[in-house]
């Protein structure tokens, strides 16, 4: 298996970047990734003179050969491993907090037996994911800290072991790029960070041809669900339920009306987070009243 260093990074996902690998539709292969603030704090002191250019490192881009405009990427997230020490950070002017808040504060957080270690008397499970995952936009440069219809940084929990991530290739080669790993995240992210930590992702990455869909859009063992950002949450959600009912017209066969209706019913909207340049939503339909594979 390939795999790339976390010393090939970038700050933007952008069709001018250089692809540091190539592979083939159906390879696996491995990301090294830094947290989002590329290993700058390892304890409390290092959150004051932090190198604010060096922030939401992504790490890549792969060009997928054979990725074409129109084309789908799928990119199953395999395994998320990471390093046995993240950090947690609030302060002021960050987050949904930052104007009550008077003081930036780090907690480092030891990780082990698959536990979180928020103070000696509270241990929290973890749930890995990435922050930040994403191809190149349509148009341009969008720096790796934001989320859009490219992925970015969307901080979705859903973005784990085990589910698949569909994006949308918009340049050849698609040149996906990730990073930005968290421990244990809850929706919302208010305070600005999850666990934030370094670590290592091993993906499966194949293009589908000739399919349209509303993406991004991720695919789980039980659920179907579509992503949308905005600045404005109202917006976001409005968006995500908008390519939710527009799969199920466009590619399970409901009625417009009907699918309205069950995702009044059965599909929860959620937030992903609220901190980031624009706050992402997603929308979770569950596979059992589906019938078509996607
Ligand atoms: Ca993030």
């Amino acid at each position: 298996m390939q795999s790339i260093s976390k010393d090939s990074i970038v700050y933007t996902m952008s069709g001018q970047n250089k692809p540091v690998l190539h592979i083939n539709p159906g390879e696996q292969v491995q990301f090294e990734t830094w947290d989002a603030f590329q290993g700058q704090i390892k304890s409390p002191e290092d959150f004051v003179e932090l190198d604010w250019e060096k922030i939401n490192p992504a790490t890549g881009p792969v060009y997928v050969n054979g990725a074409a405009w129109g084309d789908i990427l799928s990119v199953k997230i395999e395994r998320i491993e990471i390093e046995p020490s993240g950090v947690v950070l609030c302060g002021k002017g960050m987050g949904t907090m930052g104007s009550v808040l008077q003081n930036n504060t780090v907690k480092v957080v030891d990780i082990k037996n698959d536990m979180a270690h928020f103070s000696e008397d509270l241990v929290l499970p973890l749930n890995k994911m990435i922050g930040v995952i994403g191809v190149a936009p349509k148009d341009e440069a969008i720096p790796c800290g934001a989320p859009d219809l490219h992925g970015g940084n969307m901080d979705c929990k859903e973005i784990r072991e085990g589910a698949t991530l569909l994006l949308p290739v918009n340049v050849p080669g698609a040149l996906l790029a990730l990073g930005d790993l968290h421990a244990v995240m809850a929706d919302g992210e208010i305070g600005v960070t999850g666990v934030e930590v370094s670590g290592c992702v091993t993906v499966t990455v194949d293009i589908i041809k000739d399919k349209k869909l509303p993406l991004p859009m991720i695919v789980n063992d039980n659920y179907v669900m579509t992503l949308a950002s905005d600045e404005d949450l109202d917006t976001a959600v409005d968006m995500a339920v908008a390519n939710m009912v527009s799969y199920l017209k466009d590619s399970e066969g409901f009625t417009i009306e009907d699918a309205v209706m069950l995702t009044s019913l059965v599909a929860d909207v959620r937030i992903c987070q609220v901190v980031d340049p624009k706050k992402t939503i997603r929308v979770e339909f569950p596979r059992k009243y589906l019938t078509k594979s996607l």
